[in-house]
């Protein structure tokens, strides 16, 4: 097979039969002809259930991951949920203790009512998450690099804990992409993107994505909410995620390396006190990182000495960094993260979040060195 960088590249760029045209056309029409005998020839009927754009999107993040197939979604929060949804009420959802802030809020506000229980545990400890297994566990839920504490979870040891208890692994791939980390190497068995971030990669999208490792009764429940609930993914979308992989691999190891060198700069910076990325050899995920990624990933947080007025403060000295929350767009953010969190945020107050986007790394550097105080 070959490269990733080539298959990212042609991402669904299958020349057009029609008109020989490069970039795939956008399919817009939400209704199909079906034919005199009443079957529908090309199989697509009304573009809920499926649309030539979205299904293209499908399968080359499908064939990217490895993975069986792929149901695209509105958001990353609309995939979220329609997993959730294929949950039953009773079921047991397992999270990280510092899974991304906005599915906490989900499972606290929607699906606590709805029925389900849910608990936390230190992902980064495997034996912890054996012990916070319960019979009705039904999914384990990972994000790895963590948000915004970047944690490292060893995949494969989470999964064979959650697959000897009966239940299913799903990665939010979200940080990573397909490029840098492919969860189904390691036995996960879904993968969650929010498409809002490094797929689409131009912050000028929003979608999610949920990919199947296997078809099952699973995927099944969750297309089934996809095209029944239709909380799906419109053509535009579809397109410009596919436009935006296609630079996927360059724009990633070029953001890759800008933050391998601020994380080591930060590092030796007298206003910092922690930098959190793994690429740093005292990262305590570091080896499971060098392990399971082929790259460390162009988000980094750091905790600035002192606390919430010298962390805003360096934020609002910053001038290429713009304040902003999201990631994995072409422009470099900074985020102050426990303040747009609402109160049960566990963020120190003293941390910033930065998203590393495509400017040339010197200027980067100066705009951190001079916010700093340095
Ligand atoms: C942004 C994000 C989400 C949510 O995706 P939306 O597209 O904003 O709905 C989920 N997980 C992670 C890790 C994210 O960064």
């Amino acid at each position: 097979m070959p490269h990733l960088e080539t298959r990212l590249a042609q991402a669904g760029g299958v020349p057009d039969p029609e008109t020989g045209a490069l970039i795939p056309p956008i399919h817009l029409s939400t209704t199909y002809e079906r034919g005199a005998d009443g079957v529908y020839p090309r199989g697509f009927v009304y573009s809920r259930l499926a649309n030539p754009t979205r299904l293209r999107f499908e399968t080359t993040l499908a064939a990217l991951e490895g993975g069986a197939a792929c149901a695209a979604f509105a958001s990353g929060m609309a995939a979220a949920t329609a997993v959730l949804q294929a949950l039953r009420p009773g079921d047991h959802l397992l999270l990280p203790d510092d899974v991304y802030y906005g599915m906490r809020r989900l499972v606290e506000t929607v699906f606590a009512e709805w029925g389900l229980a849910w608990s936390e545990v230190d992902m980064t400890d495997p034996d912890a998450v054996a012990a916070a297994l319960r019979p009705e566990t039904r999914l384990v839920w990972t994000e790895t690099p963590s948000n915004p504490m970047l944690k490292i979870t060893d995949l494969r040891a989470v999964a064979e804990r959650a697959h000897a208890a009966g239940a299913r692994l799903l990665v939010d791939g979200t940080w990573m992409t397909p490029f840098l980390q492919r969860p189904f190497e390691h036995e996960a068995d879904l993968v969650l993107h929010s498409v809002t971030k490094y797929l689409g990669g131009h912050s000028d999208v929003l979608g999610g994505a949920v990919v199947f490792r296997a078809e099952d009764a699973f995927s099944e429940r969750v297309r089934a909410l996809q095209t029944s609930a239709g909380a799906v993914m419109d053509p535009f979308s579809a397109w410009l995620a596919l436009r935006g992989m296609r630079t996927l691999a360059a724009r990633l190891r070029m953001q890759c390396d800008t933050a391998r060198r601020l994380a080591a700069f930060l590092q030796t910076h007298p206003a910092v006190a922690r930098v959190h990325h793994p690429s740093l050899p005292e990262h305590p995920g570091h080896a499971v990182a060098r392990r399971q990624m082929d790259d460390d990933g162009a988000m980094l947080s750091i905790e600035v000495r002192g606390g919430l007025d010298e962390a805003l403060g360096v934020a609002a000295r910053v001038k290429v960094f713009t304040r902003a929350t999201s990631l994995g767009g072409v422009e470099s953010l900074i985020e102050h993260r426990a303040s747009i969190e609402a109160p049960p945020s566990r963020t120190p107050a003293s941390l910033l979040r930065l998203s590393i986007g495509l400017e040339h790394p010197d200027d980067l550097l100066a705009d951190l060195s001079q916010a700093l105080g340095g």
